[in-house]
């Protein structure tokens, strides 16, 4: 019932020749699969160039990050009508990399993804515990706090139109992926917490992704289980091959 979604996030990597390159070669690889969304999140300064490549293709383009306003005195933001312009369908919100090294913190993430919504723009929301805390057993109260912050206030047609991200942050570019059952327990606690916020309706159609690690060697595996719904994928999206086998291995 909920279409897997399969986002590669190339961080700050790819100047517009590499990234019109990996593009290309990603489009032929992945032109059969259907029943699969597939997305790309280049840097801004490639967005225009890889909207181009993806024109009439099955894959969409994300941008990595949003400001909450329109236009203005804001030196160095991009807006979510300049990302709609641009040809995006998605922007990635709260990454665990903008919380830890650009100050960004619940409230920021909520008003980015209202900011989004109100521009058509899918907001995929980012959320995960540190190290520290699934040691300490602080997991359960990270995710909520992020999930609660991060998506306060949205409608059940909003929450519909975004997608939720779990990241551990110890396992996003580290190597060390989730167990597939350490990622369905917190898949499906925060598909719990979706329930008593919306509605079991509204939870059970809500996608949700795991990220950390992910490569086409465990990606079977971790969708496999009940509440994950697909992946965000950093380092294995900047090979087109194997980002392609983790969108087949979603089918
Ligand atoms: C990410 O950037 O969201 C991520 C999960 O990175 P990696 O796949 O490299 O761990």
């Amino acid at each position: 019932m909920r279409t897997p979604i399969i986002a590669g996030n190339w961080k700050l990597n790819n100047t517009i020749s590499e990234a019109v390159a990996l593009t290309t070669e990603l489009k032929g690889l992945v032109t059969d699969c259907t029943g699969v969304e597939i997305i790309v999140a280049p840097t801004f300064t490639a967005l225009h160039a890889v909207s181009g490549v993806l024109k009439g293709s099955n894959i969409h383009l994300a941008a990595q990050d949003v400001y909450w306003e329109d236009s203005g005195a804001f030196t160095g933001e991009v807006s979510a009508p300049m990302l709609k312009d641009v040809g995006c369908d998605y922007v990635i919100i709260g990454h665990s990399e903008r919380r830890q090294y650009f100050g960004e913190t619940n409230e920021s993430v909520n008003q980015k993804v209202k900011a989004a919504l109100s521009h058509d723009l899918k907001p995929i929301i980012c959320v995960g515990e540190q190290l520290e805390d699934r040691e300490a057993g602080r997991t359960e109260t990270v995710i909520e706090d992020h999930i609660t912050g991060g998506i306060a206030d949205l409608s059940d047609a909003q929450l519909l139109s975004s997608v939720v991200a779990y990241e551990p942050v110890w396992a996003i570019g580290t190597g060390k992926t989730a167990t597939p059952a350490q990622a369905q327990e917190v898949h499906s606690l925060i598909r719990k917490l979706l329930t008593d916020a919306y509605s079991d309706e509204v939870a059970s159609q809500t996608r949700i992704q795991y990220g950390g690690s992910v490569k086409p060697e465990n990606a079977a595996e971790l969708m496999a289980q009940p509440d994950v719904d697909g992946a965000l994928v950093g380092g294995a999206s900047l090979q087109a091959e194997s980002f392609a086998e983790i969108v087949k291995s979603a089918l």
